[in-house]
């Protein structure tokens, strides 16, 4: 479904933040992205979803493929046309607009039937439904990440980006948020994650991959990485 084909970027005249990558993510899957601070990505994230150049960053080479078709170049709307929603890192949520007006701000205009998405979206977020006519700025950190989260699905995408969906949330927000992946993932929808927080993104992950410096270092199923010395010692914390 999504193919990144050798892709570099570069901000301005700094060093590459990604160096020729490549990447696959399934239809129907959970492919997790783990790595550190400034490993890249969310460079790779606002590659996919067309923002890097509002951020400055340019594509050097390589290309992206989505069901085949080259995708590059395409800019944000059009690429959520596409079926391709990005939620950024930092759960940016309209503070002063209630939680239904920050849904309906993710429905793309063209559709007709976004009471049918709203209503999915308090089916799966029971406690967005709870909230609806309050303000987003009084949701606490991790209602805002739902939030961030449901808005993102408001516009149907086949393909959901997931820029660390876990920081700064206490462990069992970060427990719930695993949990909506899998539900998403379920509903059809298929999720690229990027997080710091390797436990929880190769545990409801089905393949990964580990970036170092804008490289692909590691690359399998997510049961495979976390299995691996490498992965164990840098990201999970073990022995
Ligand atoms: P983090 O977890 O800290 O967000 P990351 O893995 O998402 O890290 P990126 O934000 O993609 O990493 O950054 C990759 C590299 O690109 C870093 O060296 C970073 O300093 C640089 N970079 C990112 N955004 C910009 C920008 N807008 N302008 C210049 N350099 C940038």
């Amino acid at each position: 479904m999504l193919e990144v084909r050798g892709i570099s970027v570069r901000y301005g005249q700094g060093a590459p933040a990604l160096r020729s990558l490549h990447l696959r993510a399934g239809p129907g899957q959970v492919t997790a992205v783990v790595g550190g601070n400034g490993a890249g990505k969310s460079t790779l994230m606002k590659a996919v979803s067309g923002v890097l150049p509002f951020d400055g960053g340019r594509l050097e080479g390589g290309e992206i493929l989505f069901d085949g078709r080259p995708v590059h170049g395409l800019g944000p709307t059009a690429l959520v046309r596409r079926g391709i929603a990005h939620v950024p890192e930092g759960r940016r949520v309209f503070a002063d607009l209630t939680v239904e007006e920050n849904l309906r701000a993710g429905a793309s205009t063209a559709r007709k039937d976004v009471r049918a998405s709203l209503d999915e979206a308090y089916g799966m977020f029971e406690v967005l439904a709870e909230r609806r006519r309050q303000r987003a700025v009084l949701l606490s950190g991790g209602e805002q990440q739902m939030l961030a989260i449901a808005r993102g699905l408001m516009s149907r995408p086949r393909l959901l980006l997931l820029d660390e969906p876990s920081l700064g949330l206490a462990p069992k927000v970060v427990e719930r948020i695993g949990e909506i992946i899998s539900v998403i993932r379920g509903s059809g929808t298929a999720v690229l994650v990027v997080e710091q927080n390797a436990a929880m993104a190769l545990a409801v992950a089905d393949d990964g991959y580990v970036l170092e410096q804008g490289r692909v270092v590691l690359s399998g199923t997510a049961a495979e990485l976390r299995a691996t010395d490498e992965v164990q010692q840098l990201y999970l914390g073990g022995s």
